[in-house]
């Protein structure tokens, strides 16, 4: 032991001092970038991810994220807090926060530039969400390309991106919209709520989506947006919540948006009741159908909160299921 102890330390003297002697030899003006440090430049992440899928292109964006000081009993609300508890920690997960992004998607078809959903805009900015405009420029697209945005569902995190300032974002877009989701958000009565959490979430679609509904079409589930986009119901999370199914080139790709809330939770408990679902055993029925669905298929799909760049496949596991990162097979 010793005798290691004694090589390491020979070694890094020896080391320094063949240093010294090296620097030493340099011609003066070139020892300063040596000692000069890298600035510190902050946490960085990639805002958008981009793969072909047939002869259609889908992109990521990452419209950030917020810092949640808890997880019980926003997740596994019908389980015990231990249970819970020891489940995140199993999973190399804190117990006591947990951070949820916001991720939408931009479909090309060549023909049409659909975004679906569009983060949580000015509301959430300053806390740190609220950046998918910005994300569409990095990803090479400027706002009035988009022809159409898709909304899978009307809370905040996914309709408040799409007025800034009291004008809309994409001027040039049509908006597709569920009809059940549409008429349950609308009636201003909800605003009359004495539950807070209601009136904030229909606060947010009286400002952003009510004043565009003229350049709306509302849909229901099993519907074409265009070409290779339909419509799947997933009702539950809210009540007229949907996914889409896109097909291009025999290449299939499900986006499944709030069908599941929790990378690791939602889908290894399907059963677990989540406090942001709106009906939450609804939202358990629709959870083990679409994921089901995505497993047994092999289908590749996005989650609107799923890790970024919340692409990804999905396995079974046991009697539920888990989130398999999307690697190489989309470059294939
Ligand atoms: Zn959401």
């Amino acid at each position: 032991m010793s005798d290691i102890r004694h090589k390491f330390s020979r070694r890094g003297l020896l080391t320094g001092a063949a240093g010294v002697a090296a620097a030493a030899s340099l011609p003066h003006g070139l020892i300063a970038p040596a000692s000069a440090k890298a600035p510190m430049l902050g946490a960085s992440r990639p805002t958008h991810y981009r793969f072909k899928l047939g002869d259609f292109e889908v992109t990521t964006l990452y419209d950030g994220a917020l810092a949640i000081p808890k997880v019980h009993p926003i997740f596994g609300k019908n389980q015990k807090i231990e249970d819970v508890q020891a489940y995140l920690t199993a999973n190399n997960l804190p117990t006591d926060k947990m951070t949820i992004s916001f991720t939408p998607v931009i479909v090309n078809t060549g023909k049409d530039l659909v975004m679906f959903d569009s983060g949580y805009g000015e509301e959430r900015r300053a806390k740190g969400a609220g950046q998918a405009a910005a994300a569409l420029a990095s990803a090479g697209f400027t706002p009035d390309q988009i022809d159409v945005i898709v909304i899978t569902h009307a809370h905040p995190d996914h309709v408040s991106g799409l007025m800034e300032n009291g004008k809309a974002v994409y001027p040039n877009a049509r908006y597709v919209v569920g009809d059940v989701e549409y008429n349950f958000w609308s009636p201003k009565s909800l605003l009359d709520s004495s539950n807070k959490n209601m009136v904030r979430r229909a606060q947010a679609v009286h400002n952003n989506l009510v004043p565009l509904a003229e350049k709306a079409t509302f849909i229901k589930p099993g519907a074409d947006v265009v070409t290779g986009i339909t419509s799947v119901q997933a009702f539950g999370h809210t009540p007229g919540h949907m996914c889409f199914h896109i097909e291009s080139a025999g290449k299939r790709f499900l986006i499944f948006a709030d069908t599941t809330n929790h990378y690791v939770a939602s889908l290894a408990k399907p059963d677990w009741h989540c406090a942001f679902d709106m009906d939450a055993e609804a939202a358990v029925k629709t959870r083990k159908k679409i994921l089901d669905m995505i497993a047994s298929d092999k289908i590749p799909s996005a989650g609107y909160h799923m890790p970024f760049p919340a692409v990804g496949y999905v396995d079974k596991m046991g009697s539920g299921y888990r989130w398999v990162p999307a690697s190489y097979q989309l470059d294939l």
